[in-house]
Order: structure tokens, then sequence, then C-alpha cells
């Protein structure tokens, strides 16, 4: 199949019957339900700019299996021009969305599409991990199959002395094997666009704390939502079913979060992709260049995000006729400095990058996962700033029918400024509270302090790749200079 169009990708989500749980209520068709209906749609309206004419040979490339055109984020490029084509695609799903969907699909997809070039490494001690792992692509890449993933395992305890514990009966572990695949039990999160999913993957990035090389937590596997035993259990939704204009941001990219529950779950063989194994599932990310992709993609959404923050404060600041304000400056100046370094970040990444060891045109790493760990802080801060600059204006508030109310006349001549007309103001100020305000808006800052990992895992990160010694080595030269040397 062909690159899919929204609607098979609504009827592909139409067809399963997976167990979605809600305020207490099954949710039978995710597509129809008022809490998430609006997110589905977000997600189509992406699916379809894969025909629109004026983006087609940006979004799609040729399938090297069919010839059909297919997703350009299973794309491995060979070349540093077939890597920008992919970051402008990506780019281009990141601003439709505004960049508050930072688990749209291309995400899990440079994963994947990664992992299906270093196959052989899934495949160095079990060949048949490395052939799941290549069929698996290919099947997801043939089926522009959507994926959520659930990478952390539910912790009963938090102590220093065992960061990440992985407490049996808690975190996800394989129970046992069968003829027909392993069986695991127990419960991630956070299963990001879960609803909104036709396959899971499950992998983790945490068993770096534990010192044995064999241990039933170490997997690697992916497979269809609506499998047995497997239940999403949602947060509340954060689509309140208003419209547009009183609810710009959340009636259209509510993308879900869920716990999910695994009981006893069969997990067939040809989807295994690791077991076991806690080396490779540590060297995973780094030995694969899967952390530089997915990296690469969040860089894109980090930089929608913050040029569409800058581009509300610009507007609020016309708005209010505050702008030439010296703090108001001051803190625009702050907002561009956050989207420029985003912006030179992916810059960065992709005039360095390189092919890898499995012929990938590889982004430089340590540009992307400065993004990634910029936007920890900076995202908070410029919410921060928006609020400032906001003040009260974000609570004169009237909805969309208060402007056809009893209330108009008034509302049209004191909610005006010199520079903006009434519902021109509200309009703006709504949608800065869907970003700086509500629960909507206060979801996005948890996401961008927390999606990636938590700021310790994150630190470590960027501690091992990062190349300290050039950094010591020039204060060591420093320091060696004789009183002679200048
Ligand atoms: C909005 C949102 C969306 C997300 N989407 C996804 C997704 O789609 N897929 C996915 O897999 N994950 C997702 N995540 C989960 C994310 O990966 C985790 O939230 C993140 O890894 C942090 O884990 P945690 O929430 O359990 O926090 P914790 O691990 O509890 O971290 C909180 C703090 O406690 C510290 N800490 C943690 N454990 C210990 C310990 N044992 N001892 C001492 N200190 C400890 C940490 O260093 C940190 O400072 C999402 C998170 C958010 C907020």
């Amino acid at each position: 199949m062909p690159a899919r169009t929204g609607q098979q990708y609504i009827n592909g989500l139409k067809e399963r019957q997976c167990e979605v749980w809600l305020g207490g209520e099954r949710v039978r068709d995710v597509t129809s339900h008022k809490g998430l209906s609006g997110g589905v749609r977000a997600i189509a309206k992406l699916y379809d700019m894969q025909y629109d004419p004026a983006l087609h040979e940006v979004m799609t490339y040729t399938s090297p299996a069919s010839g059909q055109p297919v997703g350009r984020s299973f794309d491995n490029p060979k070349t540093r021009e077939a890597l920008e084509t992919r970051s402008k695609m990506m780019l281009n799903w990141a601003r439709a969305t505004c960049g508050m969907m930072g688990r749209s699909p291309d995400f899990m997809n440079v994963t994947f599409a990664a992992w299906g070039a270093a196959a052989d490494f899934f495949g160095e001690k079990r060949p048949e991990f490395g052939a799941n792992m290549r069929n698996y692509v290919e099947y997801i890449r043939e089926n522009d199959i959507t994926l959520t993933h659930a990478l952390i395992n539910l912790q009963r305890s938090r102590n220093a002395s065992g960061m990440f514990n992985l407490e049996e009966g808690t975190a996800l572990e394989v129970k046992k094997e069968t003829d027909a695949g392993i069986v695991v039990r127990g419960a991630r999160i956070l299963a990001t666009l879960g609803p909104l999913s036709d396959e899971i993957a499950v992998h983790s990035p945490r068993l770096a704390r534990h010192s044995e090389d064999h241990s039933p937590f170490a997997v690697n596997f992916a497979i269809p939502c609506d499998t047995k035993g497997l239940r999403f259990l949602c947060r509340d939704s954060f689509d309140l079913g208003r419209s547009h204009f009183d609810h710009p941001l959340g009636s259209r990219f509510e993308e879900m979060d869920c716990v999910v529950f695994f009981d006893d779950v069969l997990v067939p063989w040809e989807r295994v992709f690791l077991l076991y194994d806690v080396n490779r599932l540590n060297a995973t990310p780094h030995v694969t260049h899967s952390t530089a992709h997915s990296a690469h993609q969040g860089a894109a959404k980090n930089l929608a995000k913050c040029e569409f923050v800058l581009g509300i404060a610009l507007l609020m600041t016309q708005a209010l006729g505050n702008g030439h304000l010296p703090h108001a400056e001051e803190r625009i100046g702050e907002l561009m400095l956050y989207a420029e370094l985003m912006r030179s970040c992916m810059r960065a990444a992709e005039a360095d990058a390189a092919v890898d060891q499995w012929g990938v045109m590889c982004p430089a790493i340590l540009p992307v996962e400065s993004t990634r760990n910029l936007m920890m802080t900076c995202y908070p801060r410029m919410i921060e700033i928006l609020q400032l600059l906001g003040s009260s204006s974000f609570l004169i508030q009237p909805s969309e029918a208060d402007f056809d109310g009893p209330l108009s006349a008034d509302i049209e001549q004191f909610l005006a400024t010199d520079t903006t007309e009434a519902r021109d103001r509200v309009k703006l100020f709504r949608l800065a509270w869907d970003v700086a305000g509500n629960a909507f808006g206060s979801r996005q800052v948890l996401y961008e302090r927390f999606f990636a990992s938590d700021p310790l895992t994150r630190a470590r990160a960027m501690a091992a790749i990062y190349p300290k010694d050039q950094a010591m080595d020039r204060v060591r030269e420093f320091l060696g200079k004789s009183n002679d040397e200048w």
C-alpha cells in the first residue's frame, strides 16, 4: 500500500477494537469519541499532507520494495540532501501542528528506519531477531502504520540508591516463552498517541543501572494495539469539546497520554527484536544511531514550537501596544534567541551529518541532543515570558458565544485596544491561554520537561557523548604554559 490518506488512517482505527479506557468507560470508537476525535482528525490531516500536490515530493519517497510513494520519515537518507529533505518533511508536520503534537508518527518512523538499517545489530547473536526487524520495518513502511511507544517502567518506590527501580509485579517483564512467542506482564508509561495508533512499540532505554546482562526486563518488541490483554488507560482529555475559537489548540491537537497494562500479553516471535540481552538493549540507541534520528525529529518539533511561541508573543505585544517597552523587548529577544538556537542546531546537525556504519546519513548527534536538553529548561521559561507579557489579558476571555450575547456591544467597545479589534484580541489571547495557561498548555510544559526522560538521565546522556577531553585539554595546555610563554 502506498502512503496512507487521512481517511485510510481513520478507517484503520475504526477496524481495530483496542481496549481504551477514559473517564471510567471503555471507548468503543476513538474516531468519534469527543475527547479523542480532534486528535484523530489532526493526525489524519498530517497523512493527507502526503497527497497535497504542493508537498507530495517532500512528504513521500519511492519505496525500495514496491516502487510506490511511501512516507518520507521511513527513509534512510544516503546523502545530505536526502537528510535535509526528510528534515523539511518533519518540519512540515511539526509546523502544521504548531509543534504541539510531539508524538506525530514520524517520531517512531525515524527510529524504526534506523533500526531497520541496523538490523544486523539485532541479529548478531540471534539472527531471527535481525530478520524480524527487517520485516517489521518493511511492514510499517508499506502500510504506513501509526506507532505509539511505551519505554518507561512504572516505579513503585523511588530511592536514590536504586535509580529506576525495576520492581517485579510492576515493571514490564517477560514471564514465559511459548512456541508462539513470549508472554509479558506489567505496566509501562506513557504511551502518548496510544488510542490514536495502530501498533505499540515497547523497548527501554533504562536498564543501565542494572549490572546483570540477562534480564526478563530487557526486551524490544512491537504489537498491534488490539492485542489481547493490552489495555490503555487515558488521562482526562484536554479537548473540552469547545469551538476552535474558544479552544484553538486543545480542540485540534489532543494527542492523549496513557498508562499501558500488559495482562499476560502474547508477543509473537516474529515481533520480538531483542530478548533478555541487557547490554544490547543499553547499546541500541547509540549503536543504531536511532537516538540521533529521533532527536532530529524532536529538533524539528522544537523549532516549530519556538517559532510559534515567538509569533504569539510578538502578536500579543502588538495587540497590547507594549512591544516598545524595554522589559518586553528584552523578553522577546530571549524568545528569538531560543528559536534561532533551535534552527542553528538543526542546520549544524545536517551540515555535520556523516554516513554511519549502516550506510545511513546520520545527523550529528551533539547539536540535536542539545536542542533536546535545552528545550527542557527553555520551554518552561518561554511560557513564563508569555505570562509576564500577557498578564490579565489572559483572563479577559469572553467566549465565542459572548460575542453574540447581550454584552457584545460592551465587549466590542471595551476590549479593543489601540491596535486591535476586541474579537481579534480575544481570539489571540485564547490561543495564548492554550499555550501558557490551561490544562492543554500545562501538559505541554510537562511534556517538554520530561518527554525525553528526566533531567538527570538527559544530562548523563549528554555527558556520555560529549568530547570532554577537548575541553579539558585546552585548560591543561593553558595550565602547562611556562612563565616565558604568552
Ligand atoms: C506529557 C508526557 C508525555 C510522554 N510521552 C511518552 C511516550 O510517548 N512514551 C514514553 O515511553 N514515555 C513518555 N513520557 C514518559 C517520560 O519518558 C517519563 O515521564 C520520563 O522518562 C520521566 O519518568 P517519570 O515520569 O517516571 O519520572 P521519574 O523517573 O519519577 O523522575 C522524576 C524525578 O525523580 C528522579 N528519580 C526517578 N527515579 C528515581 C529513583 N529511583 N531514585 C531517586 N530519584 C529518582 C528523577 O531523576 C527525576 O528528577 C512522557 C512524559 C510526559 C510528561
